[in-house]
C-alpha cells in the first residue's frame, strides 16, 4: 500500500475491505465498509469498536496520507500509532471528528472555529458603513482592528492593590505579597536596591509620593543604580512589572504558583473602551441595517439567521448564502443557542465535536471519509434527528461516513451496521454482523435485542425521604429558578442541550448543597502515568502484596520505581528522534512493552508477573488478589461500573469520557462509606454505553438508592429518564429559550405534560 498517490487512495472502489485487523482486543477481523454511505460501528462498551474504526481503518489512512505529503506538512499532523493489520484497501482522505475539547486560548471563539467569522469580516468590509477596511480591520485577532486598551481580548485586569499589599509590613518583612517579590528574590532587592524608600518602614508611613513612584514608575533612571546590576539602572514599579510579566499572556505558560497568585490579587473586568466587543472603534461603528460586527456575534445564532437573510446586496449574494448556510448548519446540531463570541474553550466535548462537524461542512470537499466518535454524545432526541440529516448531507455530497454509535436512532438511519461482541475485551472483538440495520434488529446479537427491547417505564417511582431546595438560580441562562430535589431517589435532569441542565445541577446545585458530589468528565490528574488501578488506589496494595511474596522491595513493582525497564524508563515505548524527520514511536523491545525490567519481572505472586497482573481486567485481578479484602472490594466497583473490561493498568489517557467519568464513580463509591451518605451528581453517565451496559448501570444505581443514596443523573436516554423516580425537565428551548422548569414529577407524569419535548419524545418509543 506504501507508495500509493493521494489519486490512487482516493480511487473508485465502492469499499473499504479490512483483512486480519488485530488492534487491541481484535480478533483478526475482515470486514468491509461502502463507500459514500453512513456505516455505523455497534457492540457493548470494550467490544472493539473504537479500535476498528479509529485505530486501524482511520489509523492507516491518516498514516499513508501521511506518507504521501511533505515533510513540513507530516510534522503537522497528528501523530498516528501503526495499526496491526495485514491488509486495509480503498482508503481515502480521512478526517476523525472527535470529542476532545478545544483547547488554547482567548482568541478562539464559536465564529473562529465555525469559520464563520472571516465571512462575516468580508461581509463587512464590503458593505458595512463606513469601512473600515478590508476584512483583517474587523478582527479582533489583527493589529488593525483589535481595541487598544484591550489587546482584543474584550475584558482588562486590575490588580488589587488592596489584596497585593500588606500596608502593615515594610519591604524587608514581606509588604508585596506576591512570590516574585518575597524578600530574597531578585525583584526585592531590586525595591530595596532602588534608594527610592526606606526598607524597613512599613508602606503605610511611607511618603505618599515615594510609594507611588515604587509601585507605578516605568523606566525611572535611577540616581544611585544597584552596582550589581549596572546594566538595568532604569526602574520598573511592581505594577507595571507584574503587568508586563504576566498579564499581557496567556494563562498557560505561567506556574500554577503564579496563577494562583494572580487568582489572589488580579480582578477581571469588561474593558471600559469596547465594552467587550473586543475590536477598535472604527470596527465597532460600521453597521449593516443598523448592527455592527460585534452586535452580529453577540447574537445567539438561531437568531442571527434572520439578521443575515434580511442582507439583499447583489455585491455580496455568494457571502450572505455562505453565512446563512452556516448558521442553519449551527441551528441543526442543536448549537444556535451559542453566540459567534463564545469562547471555544468553554463547550462541552459534544458541543466542541459539533461545531467540528459544521466547519466540516462548510468546507465543500468531497470524497473523504470522516469518522466520528459518538455524535449523538450531549443530544436530547430532538437534536440527534436533526444530526441525522447532516450526516446524511455528509454522505449525499459523495463523502464516507462512519460512526462508533449506540444510539437506536442513529442506528436505524445507517445504511450498514458493524456489529462487534459478544462481550467486552478478550470476550469480544470479532464481527457480530454486518449488514442493513432492519436485519440487525431481528438478529440475535447483543445490539440486536437492545433495539428490540422496549423501553419501560417506572410507574412505582419511590417516595423520596427528604429534600434539598435549589433556590434562585441564574447561572447563565437560568431564569431565577426554584427547585426542590428529592432525596433517596434516582432523578433524571432532561432537556434539549443548552436549556441550563448543567447550569442547575452541575454548578448551582453543588454550589448551593456542598454535600452533593459532581462526577464529570474532565481528563485525570497524572495524564498518561495514571492508571484504574492507580485512581482506584490499588496499585500500591498491589506492590506491598508482591513485596511480601518475594520479599524484595515494594518499589521493585513500580514501573516508575526500582521495577521499570531501564531501555523505556518504564514506559513500555521507546521514541526515536530523527533529527529532521518524525519522531517514531515503537514497542519497546528491551521489556517487550511491559515496562518492567528482568529483575521485577522475575519475581511472582501465584505464578504471574506484575506486568501479568496489570494487564488483566479488574475481575481476574480481584480473583488473584481475594485474599486481600481491601483490593478485591474496590476493584469490584469497577465491574459494577461496567470497566470489568478494562486492563487494571491500561493508561488513562486511552479512555473515553465516558468511561473516566465512571472511573471516578468507582472511586466514589469505594470512598463513600454508606451508600446513605452518598448524594452524587453525574452529567450523562451512559455517554459512551451500550443499552445493554445502560441495564447494569441502572441496576447499580437501583441497588445505591434502595441502600439510601440520591443520584441526580443529567440525561438524555430515555432508557434511563424512564427509569427514574422523579424527572426534572428543562426547557423548553435553549439558552434565550430554555432556563426553567418544564416539568417536574414521575417519569409516568412525563408523557403527557403538554410542553416537554422530552415528553413527546419518551410517549413515541413507549410500546
Ligand atoms: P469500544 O470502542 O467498543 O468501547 P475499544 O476498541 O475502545 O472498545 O476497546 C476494545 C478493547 O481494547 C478493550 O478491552 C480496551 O480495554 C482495549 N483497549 C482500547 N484502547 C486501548 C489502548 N490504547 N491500550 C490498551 N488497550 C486498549
Ligand atoms: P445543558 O447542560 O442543558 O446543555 P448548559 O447549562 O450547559 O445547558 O447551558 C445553558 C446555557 O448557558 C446555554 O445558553 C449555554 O450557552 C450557556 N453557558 C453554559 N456554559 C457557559 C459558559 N461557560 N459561558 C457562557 N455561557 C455558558
Ligand atoms: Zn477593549
Ligand atoms: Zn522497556
Amino acid at each position: 500500500m506504501t507508495g500509493q498517490t493521494p489519486q490512487e487512495l482516493t480511487g473508485r472502489a465502492g469499499w473499504i475491505t479490512v483483512e486480519g485487523a488485530r488492534t487491541n482486543n481484535l480478533r483478526s477481523v475482515s470486514v468491509r465498509v461502502p463507500k459514500h454511505r453512513i456505516t455505523v460501528f455497534t457492540g457493548v462498551s470494550g467490544s472493539g469498536k473504537s479500535s476498528l474504526a479509529f485505530g486501524t481503518i482511520a489509523a492507516e489512512a491518516q498514516r499513508l496520507v501521511a506518507d504521501s505529503y511533505p515533510l513540513f506538512v507530516r510534522n503537522r499532523l497528528r501523530r498516528i500509532g501503526r495499526a496491526d493489520v495485514d491488509r486495509v484497501d480503498g482508503l481515502m482522505f480521512t478526517t476523525v471528528v472527535d470529542q476532545r475539547p478545544f483547547t488554547g486560548n482567548a482568541r478562539s471563539t464559536v465564529g473562529t472555529a465555525t469559520d464563520i467569522a472571516p465571512l462575516l469580516r468580508m461581509l463587512f468590509s464590503r458593505i458595512g458603513a463606513p469601512s473600515a477596511g478590508y476584512s483583517p480591520a474587523y478582527s479582533f485577532n489583527d493589529p488593525s482592528g483589535m481595541c487598544p486598551a484591550c489587546e482584543g481580548l474584550g475584558t482588562v485586569d486590575d490588580i488589587d492593590l488592596d489584596a497585593l499589599l500588606d500596608r502593615t509590613k515594610s519591604l524587608n518583612e514581606g509588604a508585596i505579597r506576591f512570590s516574585t517579590f518575597r524578600p530574597g528574590t531578585y525583584r526585592w532587592k531590586r525595591m530595596v536596591h532602588s534608594g527610592l524608600v526606606d526598607p524597613d518602614v512599613p508602606l503605610s508611613q511611607l511618603p505618599e509620593a515615594d510609594l507611588h513612584t515604587l509601585l507605578h514608575a516605568e523606566d525611572l533612571p535611577l540616581e544611585h543604580p544597584d552596582p550589581q546590576y549596572p546594566k538595568s539602572s532604569n526602574f520598573d514599579g511592581v505594577i507595571p512589572r507584574l503587568r508586563d510579566s504576566y498579564l499581557r499572556r496567556t494563562p498557560s505558560h505561567l506556574t500554577e504558583d503564579i496563577k494562583e497568585g494572580l487568582a489572589r490579587i488580579v480582578t477581571r473586568r469588561v474593558c471600559p473602551e469596547c465594552g467587550g466587543a473586543r475590536l477598535n472603534a472604527a470596527a465597532r461603528s460600521s453597521l449593516i441595517d443598523g448592527r455592527s460586527i460585534a452586535d452580529w456575534q453577540e447574537m445567539p445564532i438561531g437568531e442571527l439567521r434572520p439578521v443575515v437573510s434580511r442582507v439583499h446586496d447583489a455585491r455580496v449574494t455568494p457571502l450572505v448564502e455562505a453565512i446563512g448556510e452556516r448558521c442553519a448548519a449551527m441551528d441543526a446540531v442543536g448549537l444556535g443557542y451559542l453566540s459567534l463570541d463564545r469562547l471555544s474553550t468553554t463547550l462541552s466535548g459534544g458541543e466542541a465535536q459539533r461545531v467540528k462537524i459544521v466547519r466540516h461542512l462548510g468546507s465543500a470537499l468531497s470524497d473523504v471519509c470522516y469518522v466520528f466518535d459518538e455524535p449523538s454524545a450531549g443530544l436530547h432526541p430532538h437534536d440527534v434527528h436533526r444530526l441525522l440529516a447532516l450526516l446524511a448531507r455528509l454522505r449525499d455530497a459523495h463523502n464516507t461516513v462512519l460512526v462508533v454509535e449506540h444510539h437506536p436512532a442513529v442506528i436505524a438511519a445507517a445504511d450498514h451496521v458493524v456489529d462487534l461482541g459478544p462481550g467486552a475485551g478478550t470476550a469480544g472483538g470479532r464481527i457480530q454482523f454486518q449488514g442493513p440495520p432492519r436485519a440487525l434488529a431481528r438478529s440475535t446479537t447483543m445490539t440486536g435485542r437492545m433495539l428490540r427491547d422496549p423501553v419501560r417505564l417506572n410507574t412505582r417511582p419511590r417516595p423520596p425521604t427528604g429534600r434539598v431546595t435549589i433556590e434562585h438560580a441564574r447561572m447563565h441562562n437560568l431564569r431565577d429558578v426554584t427547585v426542590d430535589v428529592p432525596l433517596g431517589v434516582l432523578t433524571a435532569v432532561s432537556g434539549v442541550a443548552g436549556s441550563g441542565k448543567s447550569s442547575l445541577m452541575a454548578d448551582e446545585l453543588v454550589r448551593q448543597h456542598t454535600e452533593f458530589a459532581l462526577i464529570g468528565q474532565e481528563p485525570l490528574h497524572g495524564g498518561g502515568r495514571s492508571t484504574p488501578a492507580t485512581v482506584m488506589g490499588v496499585a500500591e496494595p498491589v506492590r506491598d502484596a508482591f513485596a511480601a511474596a518475594t520479599g524484595m522491595a515494594p518499589s521493585w513493582f513500580s514501573a516508575n520505581g526500582r521495577g521499570g525497564c531501564q531501555a523505556c524508563r518504564g514506559r513500555g515505548v521507546v521514541t526515536t528522534d530523527l533529527a529532521f524527520l518524525d519522531d517514531v514511536v515503537t514497542t519497546c523491545e528491551a521489556c517487550g512493552g511491559s515496562r518492567f525490567n528482568p529483575t521485577a519481572l522475575a519475581a511472582t505472586l501465584d505464578g504471574q508477573t506484575i506486568a501479568d497482573v496489570l494487564a488483566m481486567n479488574a475481575g481476574r485481578a480481584a480473583e488473584l488478589m481475594a485474599s486481600d479484602a481491601r483490593i478485591s472490594g474496590r476493584l469490584g466497583w469497577l465491574e459494577d461500573v461496567g470497566l470489568g473490561y478494562l486492563a487494571i493498568g491500561q493508561g488513562a489517557d486511552t479512555l473515553s469520557g465516558g468511561e473516566r467519568q465512571r472511573l471516578l464513580l468507582a472511586r466514589h463509591l469505594a470512598d463513600t462509606p454508606a451508600a446513605s451518605r452518598l448524594r452524587i451528581v453525574l452529567d450523562e453517565p451512559t455517554a459512551g454505553l451500550h443499552g445493554a451496559d445502560i441495564d447494569r448501570l441502572l441496576v447499580l444505581f437501583d441497588r445505591l438508592v434502595d441502600e439510601g443514596a440520591t443520584i441526580i443523573a443529567i440525561e438524555h436516554n430515555l432508557r434511563v429518564i424512564a427509569h427514574a423516580d422523579h424527572v426534572i425537565d428543562i426547557g423548553p428551548g435553549a439558552g434565550h429559550e430554555g432556563g426553567t422548569v418544564v416539568h417536574e414529577g414521575p417519569p409516568a407524569d412525563l408523557t403527557t405534560a403538554a410542553r416537554s419535548l422530552t415528553g413527546r419524545y419518551l410517549r413515541r418509543t413507549l410500546p
